[in-house]
């Protein structure tokens, strides 16, 4: 071979070696790409079954409410109050369960709540106030239907009834159950 030609064969050589390996690379990467595109849509569709918004009432075959959303007196300090949440009068020791599935976020007792929990869902936290008895842990999974508490007349009650209460999470405002459930 002529040592004057041979730069002309090496070049195009080196060159389509190159492409070669860099449209392997580039193949490569679209792939992982691809993959970690299809993983996080995964996760974020476990995640929302994980945690859904409150579809009904945490006590079963519920007959009434004893108090609504809103202003009012309220039965202990007689002033005038804004009631956040929703009043289900039920006997001691009814079951209260999950409305839908979710993360114990908090228990704990107040002296406005007594024994409460609070549960995180998709957009919303839910919670149950003047509980006899707790039965979850904070960092729980729940579903639909799991029982959480046990009713009672805990904190500042006047006699055995759920607080329910409606949060929303981008804004923080309390939402009325009996119109979030319609
Ligand atoms: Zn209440």
């Amino acid at each position: 071979m002529n040592i004057k030609t041979l730069p002309l064969i090496t070049i195009p050589v080196f060159l389509t070696c190159v492409i070669f390996i860099e449209g392997r690379i580039i193949h490569r990467n679209l792939i992982e790409i691809k993959t970690l595109a299809e993983a996080k849509t995964k996760l974020k569709n476990n995640i929302k079954e994980l945690r859904e918004d409150p579809k009904k009432y945490p006590i079963k075959n519920i007959k009434r409410i004893s108090s609504s959303f809103g202003e009012r007196i309220h039965p202990v300090t007689k002033k005038i109050s804004f009631h956040t949440g929703i009043d289900i009068p039920a006997l001691k020791y009814t079951t209260v369960i999950s409305p839908s599935s979710g993360i114990v976020e908090e228990t704990g007792k107040s002296i406005k709540y007594g024994n409460f929990i609070l549960i995180d869902h998709n957009n919303t936290k839910t919670k149950y106030g003047h509980l006899n008895k707790i039965l979850v842990e904070p960092g729980e999974k729940v579903k639909e239907n799991t029982p959480i508490g046990l009713v009672g007349s805990t904190g500042r009650s006047t006699g055995n009834h759920l607080h329910w209460e409606i949060i929303k999470k981008d804004s923080s405002c309390y939402k009325d159950p009996e119109v979030f459930l319609k």
